[in-house]
């Protein structure tokens, strides 16, 4: 016998699945949707949001939707949050408090992830992450390196002595069961062969790494061993010069140092180095993050009177008196080697464009955290993206190196840096487009981070909560 009769249970199964698909948490419509993959505006489209991922993206508005939250975004763009992939929490356990209230200031300003580069206070960092992630407190996804690896006697504090091959293997595997994201490299006391071991001991663990690197290094051996990213660019200007090898012997037998080689550098870079050095590190997807806007910041500490800063009011008096060190060194330092920081600015402006025009994959980091003078959280990361437009960089290349080649590093990219269906939803409704002008991703209208929404009187709330 034949029948139509579904059986309840099927019918309950067929309803519910039918349900979800048209109601949603959050519901954004009429928006322009900025595609940081494909480059493309997708126009008046509408963004579901359920159970803090995207759920839908469509220009299809014949469905019958239903959300508890509707955010009518005509005229608005949206863009994924955005991504700081170079900041320090530091300055000891005295200043702990005062690194925790600069979290309100990357949220305030529409930064949902942060890569923190390396400090000393690593398990107060998971900390956090933690209270966060379960939504305890409001903040950005950190990603940390923990404490950065450095030779005996290393500039900062906290760093993991590295000298002998055992200890750059013992090193590698403390900071794999620390549970860190990446491995940071620093280059104030380490030792060349130190510092390959460690990269080829991170790549047969499968870490990724980031760092400086000691000009007793060649780039190309960095990069051939692994290095994962490269942080600012004086490392990249020594691979475009001719005189690299050279200026590696010097180093490596006491005539030379950093400082004192980079008048050199600048003054033998030839076109023929630049094309090798950037298909170098695309070919071997090494990631240069620029940090144009401390470079723009800490070159000028001299002629810019920043006393008036309104961030000033929000970071801790602590981390204020750590300013002072690169604020005393600029103002000693001689005219020569204050021209010298000016020229390689300028060099380092002129890199970018070429790097990127080379393909090679740009991460924005504004480097900023206590020591780095007048580098705030949160705008710092905004300044970072107007420095790379301004060098010259199309602003779709400076947005996607705040949001899908942050998340590609550090190999999330399934759950963020893009607007997709099954991410998470971290994004920003931009007052302005941004491709037109990039100084738009400061004009934030709402916020969306982890599925939830905050409005601009909230987000300015945020920077208010740490006010002094
Ligand atoms: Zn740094």
């Amino acid at each position: 016998m034949k029948t139509r009769y579904i059986p309840t249970f099927l019918l309950a199964l067929f309803l519910y699945s039918c349900t979800p698909k048209s109601s949603y948490d959050i519901l954004i419509t009429h928006a322009e949707v900025i595609d940081v993959e494909s480059g493309e505006i997708l126009t008046d489209h509408m963004i579901g949001i359920k159970d803090g991922k995207v759920a839908l993206i469509t220009d299809d508005y014949s469905g019958n939707y239903k959300a508890d939250e509707m955010i009518e975004a005509d005229g608005q763009y949206v863009i994924p949050g955005l991504w700081d992939m170079h900041i320090h929490f530091r300055g000891g356990e005295e200043l702990i408090e005062e690194n925790k209230n600069l979290i309100p200031l990357f949220t305030a300003n529409g930064i949902t992830g942060v890569r923190e580069a390396g400090g000393d206070m690593t398990s107060t960092i998971f900390e956090w992450r933690e209270t966060i992630e379960q939504g305890q407190m409001v903040g950005p996804h950190i990603f940390t390196s923990g404490p950065k690896l450095d030779g005996p006697g290393g500039t900062w504090a906290g760093s993991i002595p590295v000298n002998t091959q055992e200890e750059a293997v013992k090193a590698v595997d403390s900071l794999i069961n620390m549970n860190v994201d990446f491995i940071k490299l620093y280059d104030s006391r380490i030792s060349r062969d130190a510092y390959i071991w460690i990269l080829e001991e991170a790549k047969r663990r499968g870490i990724k790494t980031s760092g400086h690197m000691p000009f007793s290094v060649m780039l190309n051996e960095a990069v051939e061993a692994g290095l994962g990213s490269v942080e600012h660019l004086y490392y990249v200007l020594k691979g475009t010069s001719e005189e690299e090898e050279a200026v590696t012997a010097d180093v490596i037998s006491g005539q030379a140092n950093f400082w004192g080689s980079m008048d050199r550098l600048m003054a033998t870079t030839t076109e023929a180095n630049e094309t090798a050095t950037f298909n170098l590190l695309k070919d071997n997807d090494t990631y240069v993050t620029p940090t144009l806007f401390i470079g723009n910041t800490l070159t000028y500490l001299k002629q810019v009177d920043h006393s008036n800063d309104e961030y000033l009011n929000y970071v801790g008096d602590g981390i204020i008196d750590t300013y002072q060190g690169r604020i005393r060194s600029a103002m000693r330092a001689s005219e020569d080697y204050t021209n010298m920081r000016i020229n390689l600015n300028n060099t380092f402006v002129n890199l970018v464009p070429k790097l990127h025009k080379a393909g090679v994959k740009l991460l924005a980091g504004s480097d900023c955290g206590a020591s780095n003078s007048y580098v705030y959280p949160g705008t710092s990361l905004h300044g970072e993206l107007q420095a790379m437009v301004d060098a010259g960089l199309p602003p779709i290349a400076a947005l996607k190196a705040a949001t899908i080649n942050g998340a590609e590093f550090l190999e999330v990219d399934d759950q963020y840096g893009s607007l997709k269906t099954g991410k998470m939803a971290d994004l920003l409704i931009l007052n302005g487009n941004p491709l037109e002008d990039i100084r738009n991703t400061r004009e934030i209208g709402m916020m969306v981070l982890k599925g939830k929404v905050y409005t601009k009187a909230e987000m300015d709330a945020m920077l208010e909560s740490v006010r002094k």
